[in-house]
């Protein structure tokens, strides 16, 4: 109760400087895996981003970036888009991106956990690299978000990656991922 009130307080800060204009929002799209529990860290995500919620697109699909990821390898020339992502780029002319993932992902559904961080940073990297590629003046981020607790519901940890770091720490993952992905 007492976490809640202080999340909430916090929220209310929050959203007074940033009318204030004391803190610069951003408008965003977000590509996020469609598990419910993540719903309720909705407003903390936008807070910690820093995206402005009344300008932020958003896909859901199971897996975030992993459909999309495999249109992308299947179609080889790269010009395959999710149709959201044409109009939230394209029209809604949207400069950053943030890709995200999540541990216990029934869209990978990998147990362990290396080999599932492993291949959500490789798809968020291959639909990020190709975002970049079609959009040149997009920024993309990569977000891991962690849930805690017994079945994810006692929280959230979020940790928002540069391409740089997103590519550091995949292959920093190569120490312990299963033989089959080393190769
Ligand atoms: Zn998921």
């Amino acid at each position: 109760m007492r976490t809640t009130r202080i999340r909430y307080l916090s929220y209310l800060i929050d959203s007074f400087l940033s009318f204030l204009g004391l803190i610069k929002k951003y408008p965003a799209l977000v590509i996020e895996c469609m598990d419910p529990r993540l719903d309720k860290h909705w407003r903390k995500t936008l807070s910690f981003l820093r995206i402005d919620s009344n300008r932020c697109d958003k896909i859901h699909l199971a897996g975030s970036a992993r459909f999309i990821a495999e249109a992308l390898k299947k179609k080889k020339d790269c010009d395959f888009f999710e149709p959201g992502l044409k109009v939230s780029l394209g029209k809604h002319h949207i400069k950053k991106v943030y890709i995200f993932f999540h541990n216990g992902c029934g869209g990978y559904g990998i147990e362990y956990w290396a080999d599932e961080l492993f291949l959500q940073l490789k798809d968020s990297l291959l639909v990020g690299d190709s975002i970049e590629s079609n959009w040149p003046e997009v920024e993309v981020f990569y977000v891991r978000q962690r849930l805690k607790g017994v079945g994810g519901y006692e929280g959230m940890k979020l940790t928002m990656l540069t391409k740089e770091e997103a590519c550091k720490e995949l292959n920093g993952l190569k120490a312990f991922v299963s033989e089959e992905l080393k190769s």
